[in-house]
């Protein structure tokens, strides 16, 4: 059994939504290590709340998030960098533990990583962002081969030291999410609501279609979001705001698809995942993570991304997919045991590799 720290990610507490989906696998990851005996700390920033788990809180500033940045930007941290303040925590308490894990997408951790005495295993939540988180990630792994993890393939093909991570995927806690089989009209939208998403291209669709569209997620940009209300006055979308997994799944359950209009490369999209266990098949621009997800014609559909008459398209054929095949794909694939056992398959690795 070993005694891990986790490192969170440096954009928000956790729980409220600003880091998005590393926020649902941080979580998941740890209670499925903890219920496997494992002995577990999560460092966070201040107001992170997680149920079951023992979070050390840090206080400090918060990182802005590397998407909102070009692909040139220097390494900078704000002024009393919560990722610095956690840092150092990690260093002070390190002989504690026999390894850590960081979640955060930031520079410094990777830069870290050989003035600490333990291993630290990364994993790395989006593709690739900068050119300098690139140098120093391809640097770190050069150092200390296996000690990286990934979402999956598409996304590790976005870094030149890609085919050295381990794919390690994504799951949830299938128990918290209820199978619907009796679908209202509306479409569903989910996630944060930020350029990256283009969420523009799912109410374009559902204005073609007339189909409600509920929109669940954190409000991240709200310009974005007022110039969307501003160049579709009369579509019919609800914003229902960002609902913790109970709500979510409920409401998710009840739409007939969940839009999936990924403008960047999506590593993953644990939305997509959270629909298929509720039963909802998901329609996907064929961008990153969706196109390894989503089974076409059967749990859903992948459409040429950008294009918003092949979303409307997928709309009109939805009805050809059984709902159940979603939620059994989700079962199948997507549980928290296939994670564990991925996860401590590559924490063995590290461990290891550090001697
Ligand atoms: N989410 C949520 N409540 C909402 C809408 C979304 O908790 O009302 C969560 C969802 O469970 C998922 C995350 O937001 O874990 C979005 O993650 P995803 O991997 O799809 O995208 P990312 O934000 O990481 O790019």
């Amino acid at each position: 059994m070993l005694k891990i720290l986790i490192l969170s990610t440096s954009v928000g507490a956790l729980g409220s939504g600003q880091g998005g989906g590393i926020e649902l696998t941080i979580q998941n990851v740890a209670r499925e290590l903890q219920s496997r005996g494992h002995q577990l700390q999560i460092v966070a920033p201040v107001g992170s709340t997680v149920a079951y788990l023992a979070v050390i809180e840090i206080a400090g500033n918060l990182h802005i998030p590397v998407q909102t940045q070009s692909r040139d930007v220097p390494v900078d941290l704000p002024d009393n960098s919560v990722l610095a303040n956690m840092c150092a925590y990690a260093n002070r308490v390190q002989k504690d533990w026999d390894i850590i894990i960081n979640f955060a997408f930031d520079w410094l951790p990777f830069y870290l990583t050989p003035f600490f005495q333990r291993p630290i295993a990364h994993f790395i939540s989006m593709g690739s962002m900068t050119v300098a988180t690139d140098r120093i990630m391809s640097e770190t792994i050069k150092q200390y081969p296996h000690t990286f993890g990934v979402y999956t393939k598409s996304q590790a093909a976005s870094f030149p030291f890609g085919d050295d991570c381990e794919i390690l995927g994504s799951a949830i806690d299938l128990s918290l999410y209820q199978f619907n089989n009796s679908p209202q009209r509306s479409l569903a939208w989910l996630g944060r609501i930020a350029p990256e998403k283009a969420l523009e291209d799912a109410v374009a669709a559902a204005n073609i279609t007339k189909l409600p569209l509920k929109i669940f997620g954190k409000m991240q940009d709200t310009d974005y979001w007022q110039q969307i209300c501003r160049d579709f006055p009369n579509a019919p979308l609800e914003y229902v705001g960002f609902l913790g997994t109970e709500d979510l799944q409920r409401e998710l359950g009840k739409c007939r698809a969940l839009l999936m209009t990924p403008r960047w490369l999506e590593a993953f999209g644990n939305v997509a995942i959270e629909a298929l266990a509720c039963g909802v098949p998901v329609i996907a621009y064929a961008r990153g993570g969706p196109t390894e997800i989503i089974r076409d014609g059967e749990t859903g559909f992948l459409v040429e991304p950008d294009r918003i008459e092949e979303l409307v398209a997928a709309i009109d054929k939805i009805d050809s997919i059984d709902r159940r095949q979603c939620r059994l794909q989700a079962e199948t694939e997507y549980s928290l045991s296939a994670l564990g056992d991925r996860f401590e398959a590559w924490l063995d690795k590290v461990m290891k590799s550090r001697g």
